[in-house]
């Protein structure tokens, strides 16, 4: 089975791309002995990624992808969207969230959609990039436990329920993640 190592510390992003990339085996840059931290100082979600797959590529002598993702809200103007991660001051999950339900109280047009840029650097230097999104609604409150990060405060259009409610299998058919794997599988092909 082919390897492929995953830049970046987020275990739940290896969680999904692992359960997609069913062909590889699926390795996360700590596996592969890269314990740097990478500053991601790029002005998109595909500069982020660039910067993550070359840095732990050429760290450590493998072709490394690399995800850099987020959640654009339009009453926001598209924020956090690169920030994302670090939405509040704590950067955690439940702060995060708890800030952008803050920002939206007593918005209607309550629009988002999730983005993610993937990039697959190789050691010959050779860039593979993809995109993918998935669109939806910031609910009122969290519904849900399921997935990470933002999902419990976001309902899909496509699977019409919050993705904390949603399970990984479903998340997987729908989110901006599974679109970047798809179109990045199509250009490896
Ligand atoms: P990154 O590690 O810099 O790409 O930050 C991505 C951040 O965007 C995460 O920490 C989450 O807050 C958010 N995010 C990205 N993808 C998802 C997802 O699939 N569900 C929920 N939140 C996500």
């Amino acid at each position: 089975m082919k390897k492929i190592v995953v830049a970046t510390g987020n275990k739940d992003k290896v969680r999904e791309i692992s359960a997609m990339l069913t062909d590889y085996q699926v390795i996360s840059q700590k596996e592969a002995g890269f314990f740097g931290d990478i500053v991601e100082d790029g002005a998109t979600f595909y500069e982020n990624a660039l910067i993550k797959a070359k840095t732990v590529s050429m760290a450590l002598g493998v072709d490394a992808l690399a995800d850099d993702s987020g959640i654009s809200v339009d009453a926001l103007n598209g924020e956090p969207g690169i920030y994302s991660a670090r939405y509040s001051e704590e950067g955690t999950n439940e702060k995060n969230n708890e800030k952008l339900l803050k920002n939206l109280e007593g918005v209607k047009n309550r629009k988002a959609k999730f983005c993610c840029a993937l990039v697959l650097y190789k050691t010959t230097g050779e860039i593979i990039s993809a995109y993918g999104e998935t669109e939806g609604e910031i609910l009122l409150k969290e519904e849900g436990h399921n997935g990470f990060g933002y999902d419990p405060i976001f309902y899909s259009y496509d699977l019409q329920k919050s993705l904390g409610i949603a399970s990984d299998e479903e998340k997987n058919t729908i989110s901006h993640r599974a679109r970047a794997l798809k179109n990045l599988l199509e250009k490896l092909k």
